[in-house]
């Protein structure tokens, strides 16, 4: 399971997003002109469709590309403030070219935001006439990336510059689209690729995160084994040992492979969809699509949460810049804003979770994601029949098929909830947008129940295709940690009896004991070299104390003794007592 994940600064957006828009969004002579230079380096590109006053709201974006058909010229502006393009990585300092998102105008007309390619620095890296362009200054994190604006003006490029693989504009200035808008295949492909990265990297993230968080909880130890004991010899417990340490560390072990192992289905998934015909494949595009979403912004945000905890797992330690855990808190943190804020990210999944109901209500069939709905059109459909029985003991709990059926269950009753509330409003007669956004916040529930189902169901499927028994007992172990901790954590009140949460918290115990032996095994699994791991606490060899030690020397202040402006300082202290040494 090697997993490294380096900060590439200003080049992760050039191969990151300029280079997938070019791919997919390119005619076939775009593609010849511009292809070599983008895949060699020798031009650098940036993806420039965030503006000052517009991010979510793509359809609002305010950058215009009118058409001059007298020169055959795009001629593009940021009218006002709000347009100037605001937040594209690379644009800052190092890029050359950009792909521009702007509303195209033909005659007066509105035909959408289209996609241009731009040079901005000619080749002594100025901007070229009528751009101004700049970075944004320091951000939380990621501070490899020169994160920038653009403002326009009257900036004239070619027509060939529009990305022409599924619409142009003639000569003669007629728009000529060649799919319904929006629902192209690459539309959809572009926008997979860049969230099956997020979620991959999410696991690889977390992987980090928690190979330290656990080294350093085996290693470190504190407080008496005995109590009682009254010498301070007295052998002291390694945290890993205490509960709720292990509770913590552990649950970030278990969802960081969980989510690796669903980052392979988005991206297997979308590779057995290239090719084949464009109008059977796009509905499963969409879902998948939109599956990409859901898990884009649920998979962020709870590794951005799950490296906070296991940085404060550490202590005061990891406090410390050298734990590798406080930069890497800090860096990732943009991940759950940037190509889609999570929450929009959630709410997308939503909308297509409510459109499935509504479809699978009418007998429509439904995909193996949503299969918890297959039977909700048959007559006297009644979801409590569907509810998994009772458990008898907390050993119930430890099944893997169990616990995917009380997953599926929950995916089904929190998604009929809130559709009932939608439909409900709908049949009131509240427009479909007002009736949405008064049902978001059930939506978020409903899909955090669909992608736990999701990522446990994969999970599980990953486990059967392993060949090595011993590893694959191991990680069904695992894969039952994550059930069992997601229950405890993610308010299943309304769904388990008292009696069977109960019995889940029993059952999540046992396998915590269970896994305990395995624990440096499990994170030595992701593979993670210690340079990048860039930790004193977490290395492989376990030698904390010492690369604390010797991190401090290198510290910036130790490097000059007193220190910078010790002379000021020096006339207020009273040099005899310290020259009385300890005698005072
Ligand atoms: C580090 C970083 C790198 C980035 N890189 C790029 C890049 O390379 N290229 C680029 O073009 N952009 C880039 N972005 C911009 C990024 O895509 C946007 O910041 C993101 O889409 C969110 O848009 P916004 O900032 O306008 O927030 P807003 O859309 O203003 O959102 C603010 C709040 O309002 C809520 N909200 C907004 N609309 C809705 C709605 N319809 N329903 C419910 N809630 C809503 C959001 O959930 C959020 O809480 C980057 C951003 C960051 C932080």
């Amino acid at each position: 399971m090697s997993s490294s994940t380096m900060n590439a600064g200003s080049m992760s957006n050039h191969f990151g997003l300029f280079l997938p828009t070019i791919l997919s969004q390119s005619n076939d002579e775009q593609l010849s002109n511009w292809l070599e230079p983008t895949f060699g380096g020798k031009i650098i590109g940036c993806y420039a469709q965030t503006e000052l006053g517009h991010g979510s709201n793509v359809r609002g974006l305010l950058t215009i590309a009118e058409f001059d058909k007298t020169t055959q010229e795009f001629v593009l502006n940021t009218p006002t403030l709000p347009s100037i393009k605001w937040w594209p990585g690379t644009l800052g300092k190092a890029a050359t070219h950009a792909i521009v998102y702007a509303q195209l105008i033909l005659d007066g007309k509105e035909h959408g935001v289209q996609a241009f390619l731009m040079q901005i620095r000619d080749e002594n890296h100025r901007p070229l006439p009528g751009i101004e362009v700049g970075d944004l200054g320091p951000k939380m994190g990621d501070h490899a990336n020169d994160t920038g604006f653009l403002r326009l003006e009257n900036v004239r490029i070619p027509r060939e510059m529009m990305l022409a693989k599924n619409q142009e504009v003639t000569p003669e200035g007629k728009f000529i689209s060649r799919t319904s808008s929006g629902n192209s295949k690459s539309h959809y492909s572009t926008m997979m690729l860049a969230r099956a990265s997020f979620i991959m990297m999410a696991g690889a993230y977390l992987a980090r995160a928690v190979t330290i968080a656990m080294r350093y909880s085996c290693v470190r130890r504190q407080g008496f084994e005995d109590t009682a004991s009254t010498s301070f010899r007295a052998p002291e417990k390694q945290i890993i040992d205490y509960q709720v340490q292990r509770y913590r560390v552990f649950k970030q072990l278990a969802i960081a492979y969980a989510f690796k192992f669903s980052s392979q289905w988005l991206s297997n998934r979308q590779a057995a969809k290239k090719g084949g015909d464009e109008k059977d494949a796009l509905q499963d595009l969409k879902e998948i699509a939109a599956t990409g979403a859901g898990l884009k912004g649920l998979c962020t945000y709870m590794t951005w949460e799950g490296i906070e905890d296991c940085r404060k797992c550490c202590g005061g330690n990891g406090y410390l810049m050298v734990s590798g855990l406080a930069p890497l808190s800090q860096d990732y943190v943009w991940q759950i804003t940037a190509e889609g804020d999570y929450i929009l990210m959630i709410l997308q999944l939503a909308k297509f979770l409510l459109s499935t109901y509504q479809d699978a209500v009418k007998g429509v069939p439904v995909s193996e994601q949503c299969d918890y709905l297959a039977d909700i059109a048959k007559p006297n459909f009644n979801s409590e029949a569907l509810r998994p029985p009772a458990a008898k003991s907390f050993r119930d709990f430890l099944d893997l098929g169990v616990l995917l059926s009380w997953y599926k269950y929950r995916a089904l009753v929190t998604l009929v909830d809130v559709a009932a509330q939608y439909t409900g409003k709908l049949s009131e007669g509240v427009p479909k947008d007002v009736a949405f956004n008064e049902c978001a916040l059930a939506g978020t529930h409903a899909v955090r129940a669909h992608c736990f189902y999701f990522l446990l169901r994969n999970f599980i499927q990953a486990i059967k295709a392993v060949a090595d028994k011993p590893v694959q007992v191991v990680l069904t172990q695992v894969a039952t940690l994550f059930g069992l901790c997601l229950m405890i954590d993610e308010n299943w009140g309304g769904c388990l009896s008292r009696a069977d949460l109960s019995m889940v918290k029993q059952a999540n115990a046992h396998i915590l004991d269970v896994l305990r032996p395995n624990a440096i095994a499990l994170v030595d699994a992701f593979d993670i070299p210690d340079r990048v791991l860039g930790t004193a606490l977490g290395n492989a060899d376990g030698n904390v104390y010492e690369a604390l030690y010797e991190s401090v020397k290198k510290a910036p202040l130790n490097q000059v003794d007193p220190y910078v402006g010790y002379d000021q300082m020096q006339k207020y202290l009273d040099l005899d007592i310290l020259k009385k040494r300890s005698k005072l």
